[in-house]
């Protein structure tokens, strides 16, 4: 059997405050295989960032650990792609120049040495997968919002990262574009294979994505709460799913996960201290 391409071992981390330490995470456990769809979900301020910036090596945890390739995490590298909700190209460079430079910083960290024709034949491959290669020439403030998602994800998959890691990649778009990019994700996810770990607040869109869902506690000491299995075929189409009963029952079983097992009220007021007093 392949070994997993992720793995989370009694993963923890407590934040220094005032007080003492804020347990954010503690004792979450996942195994995760090559080329599986994972969304992490869950009320805001249960961690699913944190978990994110574990795996990216953005953050070192203070319990347990991560596995990448069976490799410990010691800090951000190539092999862990980020995506997030609000794109991060180089606004002084062009679209082009964007996935261009993914490439030359993978090519060095592989020692590497890439010609000018295979630098833009692979520029053009990724920018073709996102169907962005019209726009190549132009910056990122020319383009989009959407545009620049998938840009963002051209950039990512360019760097042939063992795990994608997406926090909300589509949480700032509206609701059409954000389909149109579910969709282009699922198209090059059956292409490319990629492990993804998507973050997101989106029900549909987690069951539509998903070959996992894991639903994860409230804090402090938030951890993995249920996972679901979404054994729905691929491809998957919106349109028909709609009516799909077992579609149905996975988004229903996650809807009772968030609003009646986990349930979060955010208090409309929080009072001032001197309110309270
Ligand atoms: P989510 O992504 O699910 O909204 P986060 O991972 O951002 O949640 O945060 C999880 C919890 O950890 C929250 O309660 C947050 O306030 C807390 N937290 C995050 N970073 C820090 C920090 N640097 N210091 C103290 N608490 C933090």
């Amino acid at each position: 059997m392949q070994k997993p391409i992720l793995e989370l071992t009694q993963l923890g981390m407590r934040y220094p405050v005032a007080t003492g330490e804020f347990i954010a995470l503690k004792d979450v456990n996942l195994v995760v295989e090559k080329g599986e769809f994972i969304s992490l979900i869950g009320h805001s301020g249960c961690g699913k960032s944190t978990v994110l910036d574990l795996i990216a090596g953005l953050q070192m945890p203070t319990d347990g650990g991560v596995l990448v390739s069976n490799k410990e995490v010691s800090g951000p590298g190539p092999d862990r792609a980020v995506v997030f909700q609000h794109h991060a190209l180089l606004p002084w460079l062009t679209v082009y120049e964007n996935v261009e430079l993914a490439l030359k910083q993978v090519a060095i960290h592989q020692k590497k040495r890439l010609s000018k024709s295979e630098l833009e034949q692979q520029v053009m491959h990724y920018l073709a997968l996102v169907q962005m290669t019209h726009a190549s020439s132009k910056k990122p403030d020319e383009i989009s919002g959407g545009m620049k998602q998938r840009v963002g994800i051209a950039r990512a998959l360019a760097m042939q990262p063992n795990v994608l890691l997406m926090d909300e990649p589509f949480g700032a778009l509206d609701a059409l574009t954000r389909a149109h990019l579910q969709d282009a994700l699922m198209a090059i996810q059956a292409e490319l294979k990629n492990t993804i770990i998507m973050i997101t607040h989106d029900v549909d869109e987690a069951v539509l994505l998903s070959d996992r869902i894991v639903m994860m506690s409230n804090g402090p000491a938030a951890t993995i709460g249920e996972i679901l299995t979404v054994d729905l075929p691929r491809p998957r189409d919106r349109v028909v799913l709609a009516n799909n009963e077992r579609y149905q029952h996975v988004r229903q079983q996650v809807l009772q996960f968030l609003y009646e097992k986990h349930t979060k009220v955010e208090p409309l007021h929080q009072p001032a201290a001197k309110e309270v007093a």
